[in-house]
């Protein structure tokens, strides 16, 4: 097929088929049905010629006749039915398949880094988990067993033939080399080709969700944007791409179809010449048409059949780029900390080399059940201190401790376990509110659910919603803000009750009526916690026990705000900003 290809490219077909047990008994079983389908099939022709050849002796009766078709009946419909339990288990191998590959991409990405999924745009890691994947079923399911048979057909029919008469067997293969160099010729000119077929398809299918999922801003700015060019012109370069294919296959693939039915070119003459001199009878030569046309229609499937194989291929090495991601290393035996004090040391950072570090040394110590607050200009470096401790990412420099244990020598789950995480976009699955907020505790009780969204401020604007707590999140997606749908993240925080809570801009969209009762709440049901809070309202982070000043990937001072008021500009400056901006705000309320 390829000769390029690695060995473990090779194997490709036997790891497809260990992604579901007993896949590999099951498509085997399947391949001897459809074999016997097909052989079946020939039966009817045996029994055609048998009657044919009575008719020419003369002496062909009623029940011969009847025998005969009843016997190609029977033979007929073990034809059908093998053929239906072949396909049978074969779809079932297939699906079966399908799923656990999804299974595995999904589990690949829950323990990568975030940086290797994001890594990857949304257009093709669904491109992958849907499409790429189901592009498999159709080919699993027909080409493997099918293909065997058809394999198997043609040197059975060549048997047949040879049985008849050796002579007409070997002009049978009279025309084959021919067909056969040029349906070569067409596998290298179009295999070379498939793999650019596969890509300027998936550069197509990404485009065209980024498109969709853009169109807000594509509307309101004009297609006559970058978007919709870049949208427009993958679209053209697949089909410029898809016709030169074909064109660069269209002959040799002609001729191959010319030459390859030609089994009759040979058979033919062959025969009629071998009657003539008598050492071959009619219905011999009948037989030998039928068994020679068998082959033909069985070699033509091969093609397209390979096409397939090839196809499921390119599939299952592109969907093993998704299974290969690197994910975060994990330590064979479980450390679970008792203590929650948190321990940055000399953190450095890097997203990738290009943009250089982010992070330039951090050392701070987090105190369990203290509430520490994180404050800095836009960019300074916040959010990458803060994630890391959840390992969205490794630090790329320095350790990162909770209650002594190096976090890489926990558990992901268990880092999972205790670490509250709450962003800025928060996103809601599509099942009832209550069961995005029961998230944080699947073994919660409604009341415990009800609670914790009282104590969120959720519970007002729930009740708005057509069914309350069992309204959909994805029918009730559009109509909550920015605001409500944190609060509902703040919720499911307060559920998971674990002891380090992290809250990145948690309520940065919350209106200032809830704002202040939020925070009270938070207050409440973090106490005891270790608490670090990025804030960009400083007025919610004026009781933190120390606050942080982040500017640069560098920590420029901290502590308390009395003390940060009178020793560091830079939060002397943040601070009359955000003073400024309520005033200001506050001034024009009150002018409207
Ligand atoms: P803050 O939270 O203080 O606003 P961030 O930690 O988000 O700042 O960003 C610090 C720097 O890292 C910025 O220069 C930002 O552009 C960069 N950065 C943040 N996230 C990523 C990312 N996922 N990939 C690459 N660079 C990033
Ligand atoms: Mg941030």
């Amino acid at each position: 097929m390829n000769e390029e290809a690695t060995t473990e490219d090779k194997k490709w077909f036997g790891t497809l088929l260990s992604y579901a047990k007993g896949s590999g008994g099951r498509l085997g079983t399947s391949v001897v049905f459809s074999m016997i389908s097909l052989i079946s099939g020939l039966i009817p022709y045996y029994c055609v010629y048998r009657i044919l050849d009575r008719y020419i002796e003369g002496n062909l009766d009623k029940a011969f006749t009847l025998n005969q078709c009843l016997a190609a009946l029977i033979a007929y419909l073990v034809k059908v039915i093998c053929f239906g339990i072949s396909t049978g288990i074969s779809h079932y191998v297939a699906f079966n398949v399908l799923e656990g590959l999804r299974l595995k991409v999904a589990d690949a990405f829950l323990k990568a880094p975030l940086g290797e999924v994001y890594a990857h745009s949304i257009g093709e890691i669904k491109g992958v988990i849907i499409d790429k994947i189901e592009d498999i079923e159709p080919p699993l399911a027909h080409v493997v067993p099918e293909g065997a048979g058809h394999i198997l057909l043609p040197v059975v029919c060549f048997v047949a033939l040879a049985i008849v008469d050796i002579r007409v067997a070997l002009a049978s293969l009279l025309a084959l080399p021919l067909g056969l160099i040029f349906m070569m010729l067409t596998f290298k000119l179009s295999g070379r080709n498939m793999t650019k077929y596969q890509e300027a398809n998936a550069a197509m299918s990404s485009m065209i969700v980024e498109y969709v999922e853009g169109i807000e801003v594509i509307k309101a700015f004009g297609k006559t944007g970058v978007s919709y060019e870049k949208f427009a012109g993958s679209i053209r370069d697949y089909r410029d791409f898809v016709i030169e294919w074909l064109k660069s296959t269209w002959v040799t693939m002609k001729l191959a179809f010319a030459f390859m039915p030609a089994t009759l070119l040979g058979v033919v003459p062959v025969s009629i010449l071998l009657v003539g001199k008598g050492s071959m009878t009619v219905s011999e030569m009948a037989l030998s048409v039928m068994l020679a046309m068998s082959m033909v229609i069985s070699m033509a499937k091969i093609e397209v059949f390979s096409n397939g194989l090839r196809q499921m291929q390119y599939t299952v090495l592109e969907v093993k780029k998704f299974l290969d991601i690197k994910s975060l290393p994990e330590p064979g035996t479980e450390r679970r900390p008792d203590e929650y004090t948190i321990e940055l040391k000399n953190v450095h950072f890097t997203y990738d080399e290009e943009q250089g570090e982010v992070l330039h040394g951090i050392d701070l110590t987090l105190n369990e059940g203290s509430f520490t607050a994180l404050v800095g200009p836009s960019g300074g470096g916040k959010s990458t201190v803060a994630k890391p401790i959840a390992r969205f990412w490794d630090v790329t420099g320095g350790s990162i401790k909770i209650g002594g244990i190096d976090i890489k020598d926990m558990k992901v789950e268990t880092l999972a376990d205790i670490v509250s995480f709450v962003t800025q976009d928060n996103f809601l699955f599509s099942r009832s509110i209550k069961e995005n907020i029961r998230l944080g505790k699947p073994d919660a009780t409604d009341e415990e659910v009800m609670r914790v969204a009282r104590a969120a401020c959720c519970d007002e604007f729930i009740s708005r919603l057509p069914d309350g707590y069992d309204t959909s999140a994805g029918e009730a997606g559009k109509r909550l803000s920015g605001g409500e749908r944190q609060r509902i993240a703040i919720a499911r925080m307060m559920l998971k009750d674990a002891p380090i809570v992290i809250l990145d801009e948690a309520t940065a969209f919350t209106d200032p009526e809830n704002e202040t009762k939020l925070q009270e709440s938070i207050a409440n049901l973090t106490r005891g916690k270790t608490l670090l809070v990025i804030a960009h309202r400083l007025s919610t982070i004026k009781n933190a026990d120390r606050i942080v000043v982040l500017n640069d990937g560098r920590i420029e001072d901290m502590g308390t705000q009395d003390e940060l008021m009178e020793r560091s500009p830079l939060y002397n400056r943040m601070w009359q900003a955000h003073t400024g901006a309520r005033s200001w705000a506050a001034g024009n309320l009150k002018e409207a």
